[in-house]
């Protein structure tokens, strides 16, 4: 059985008496890896081999630091192919998908090569006589980033360049789920040229997320995956007197108007509803339709167009997504299912029939749709996660708006009009930290920040793009004065008329 470990100090550290967990082939059901569980020491080793490495990598210059990066997308691109390979296999997306999200990961090592020009500070000349002041943003030390299953190589990257860019060191802890990815990522930092202990990996579970929590040498946190999670994430580590930004869940809704393009609308939805199998925290999971005419006009072309998707492995390139990631996921989105049968919603598509030959252990399940859903049903309140979409009818746009901000998830929210004045509402007014207006996925590029609100986002900083960089560093502003110079009459400054 192949065995994932560690990537600790510059190369692979493998400790047999560690404890395993399964990684699975979520398009057939086997085990095909094993991963190491690291414990609090392995942990330390890690976090240890940061602090040394972040003495000389704080000072080296920031103009070195972008040179190394720049190697460093130059070997990602290289080797997008592989890495987009590693994904599909242990998390089940289409090989289209998982490149897509490499690819975004790269941008944002793009965005950190811009390094000395993002830490430009501000200056103030003459703030009094013969004073200037001055700003400068510093490393803040070692930085762990702990990540969530459904994109082992984006999230990470949405992390660490930025952080490594700023003078800090990295510990990254992935998911166990899909561990192989990250450990590829660390390789080909070392000979992209950073020093070793600049980026360390350690596979785990809570044992070496609560390492990395108490460890006193660890400055800030960076998190992303599921509400409770984030919540205890950041008020465990801001006990500790850390930073951190704990990006949570989603429910993300879209409004259709009356007046949305109903053909562009249903391909947005059948995009970000079911595409990498309901698995992105930018997924719309809720279309919100304004009036009765909109909804059956949408729900119309919606079962049309929902039953031409074709679900399968990511090694058939027709599969437009994959399975769901592991067993107890699907096991859970299927009890979702139940519930939204039992308390009274319409499932209009049920995609639990779905049989794969040759593929019958794997974790697949077909478009799910739910019409008339209400604000008070589990499978409205709740994040699924899965290839599910809710159809709640509403009669005003007011109505709908209200949904978007009553839920107490605000991650991304979409709207799908014509008008402009309902699209500048929306954008202004929506309680969400990523509005799109006819974008169903309002994902932020690299050099903007990605981050939701409410209990969607723990924490002040978004990740990546100018946030990203206030997160990780700190700011130092300096008033000097140079009244006293003794450096010799021939520097005395001619007297201003
Ligand atoms: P998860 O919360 O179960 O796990 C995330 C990470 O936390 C993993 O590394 C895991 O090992 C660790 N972890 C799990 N339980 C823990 C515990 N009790 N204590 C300490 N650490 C723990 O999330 P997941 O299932 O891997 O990922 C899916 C979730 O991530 C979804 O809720 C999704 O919306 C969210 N997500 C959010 C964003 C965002 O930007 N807001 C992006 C991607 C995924």
């Amino acid at each position: 059985m192949r065995k994932i470990s560690h990537f600790i100090d510059g190369k692979i550290y493998t400790n047999s008496k560690l404890e395993t967990s399964p990684v699975f082939n979520p398009a057939t059901g086997e085990q095909i890896a094993e991963v190491e569980l690291a414990d609090t020491e392995t942990t330390k080793l890690a976090i240890n081999s940061s602090v040394k490495a972040q003495v000389t990598w704080s000072k080296t210059t920031p103009i070195a630091r972008s040179r190394i990066l720049s190697k460093y997308k130059d070997l990602l691109i290289k080797n997008h192919e592989n890495l987009a390979k590693a994904v599909s296999q242990e998390h089940g997306k289409t090989i289209p998908d998982a490149k897509g999200s490499v690819q975004r990961g790269i941008e944002v090592v793009e965005f950190a090569i811009g390094i000395p020009e993002l830490l430009k500070g501000d200056h103030s000349a003459n703030v009094g006589t013969n004073v200037d002041s001055f700003n400068m943003r510093q490393p803040i030390g070692v930085c762990a980033g702990i990540t969530p299953f459904n994109f082992p190589a984006m999230v990470p990257m949405w992390m660490y360049p930025v952080a490594i860019a700023c003078g800090n060191t990295f510990v990254l802890k992935p998911s166990e789920k899909d561990p192989t990815c990250p450990i590829m990522l660390a390789e080909l930092a070392i000979e992209a040229g950073f020093p070793k202990g600049v980026l360390n990996v350690v596979n785990g579970n809570k044992v070496s997320v609560d390492a990395l929590l108490e460890d006193q040498n660890v400055k800030a946190i960076s998190f992303v995956g599921s509400s409770p999670v984030a919540e205890y994430i950041y008020h465990t580590g801001t006990k500790n007197n850390k930073r951190v930004q704990a990006l949570g869940g989603a429910k993300n809704h879209m409004i259709v108007m009356p007046d949305a393009d109903i053909a562009k609308t249903t391909d947005a939805i059948i995009g970000s509803a079911f595409g990498s199998a309901g698995e992105r925290c930018m997924a719309i999971s809720v279309a919100v339709c304004v009036g009765k005419e909109t909804s059956e006009k949408l729900k119309e072309n919606l079962l049309k167009e929902t039953a031409k998707l074709k679900v399968g492995p990511y090694t058939d390139e027709n599969s437009d997504y994959g399975p769901l990631n592991t067993k107890a996921h699907y096991e859970k989105v299927l009890n979702y299912i139940s519930i939204g049968e039992k308390e009274g919603a319409k499932l209009i598509m049920d995609g639990r029939k779905i049989k794969l030959q040759g593929y019958e252990n794997g974790y697949f399940l077909g478009p799910c749709i739910f019409d008339d859903v209400k604000p008070n049903m589990a499978i409205y309140k709740e994040e699924i996660f899965g290839p599910v979409l809710s159809i709640v009818n509403v009669e005003k746009y007011n109505e709908a708006l209200k949904l978007v901000d009553d839920h107490e998830l605000g991650n991304g929210a979409a709207i799908f009009t014509k008008s402009g004045n309902i699209a500048k509402h929306f954008t202004e007014n929506a309680q969400a930290g990523m509005v799109g207006v006819n974008v169903p996925i309002p994902v932020p590029v690299a050099y903007h920040s990605f981050g939701g609100w409410k209990k969607s986002l723990y924490g002040d900083h978004a990740m990546h793009g100018p946030e990203g960089v206030r997160f990780y560093t700190k700011l130092k502003t300096a008033t000097i004065t140079w009244v006293e110079d003794n450096a010799g009459p021939e520097f005395t400054l001619p007297v201003l008329s």
